[in-house]
């Protein structure tokens, strides 16, 4: 399966925001945006002119790798979006929310995205009782997310869970028993995610 293979601290450095891609070292002194505090390449330092379409693209690329998809990926969860009733960011951002390794990052089982999807794909999680391999896989509200029996990882996914002390309102976890249930969709408000999904319609809809 293809993935962006790229260094990840030069996504947030191009941003020029955290985007916490790496799991614990972002929560650290050093933290590349902290260290090197400009955008990546021979002339980071130097000044880009900005123009709307640059600004609609940057916020495109970062709401892409934020989730760890990508370009044809984003692009058909894009038309989902615009096929589905509401507003179209939001749908987007709600389609890339209900992932299941958006998911199990942020039931806090694992400390990245990037994590997630690798403890996905090697099956180390079930939704509702059956094995789910597919990072991309939708989950739904009342979907229950547990930990394999006797899975190789689980002492990897606990000390995740000790990382984090609280969880978003619309999922609730049992890290005792390492399991998650997915009470509703998330409302815009209730999703952290720094982009602003506007210009991505804005994007997308010339
Ligand atoms: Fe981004 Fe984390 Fe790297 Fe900092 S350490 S630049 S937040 S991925």
């Amino acid at each position: 399966m293809a993935r962006d293979t790229g260094s990840v601290c030069k996504v947030c450095r191009r941003e020029g925001e955290q985007l916490f891609l790496k799991g614990a070292r972002c929560f650290t002194p050093k933290c590349s945006v902290t260290t090197r505090p400009y955008p990546p390449g021979e002339h980071g330092r130097g000044r880009i002119r900005q123009s709307e379409y640059l600004l609609q693209r940057r916020e495109k690329q970062k709401m892409r790798r934020f989730y760890q998809v990508l370009e044809k990926q984003f692009r058909r969860y894009y038309e989902k979006a615009s096929r589905q009733p509401g507003i179209t960011g939001e749908n987007l951002l709600r389609l890339l929310e209900m992932r299941l390794d958006n998911v199990v990052t942020r039931l806090a089982f694992a400390s990245s995205r990037r994590e997630a999807r690798q403890l996905v794909r090697h099956g180390h999680f079930l939704v509702n009782g059956r094995r789910v391999d597919i990072p991309s896989y939708q989950v739904r509200p009342d979907d229950i997310i547990s930990v394999k029996p006797n899975s190789k990882s689980e002492a990897v996914i606990r000390q995740n869970t000790e990382m984090v002390s609280s969880l978003a309102p619309w999922l609730q976890a049992d890290h005792d028993s390492l399991t998650g249930k997915i009470l509703r969709f998330p409302e815009r408000t209730e999703i952290d995610t720094p982009v602003r999904e506007q210009l991505i319609v804005e994007l997308y809809s010339k």
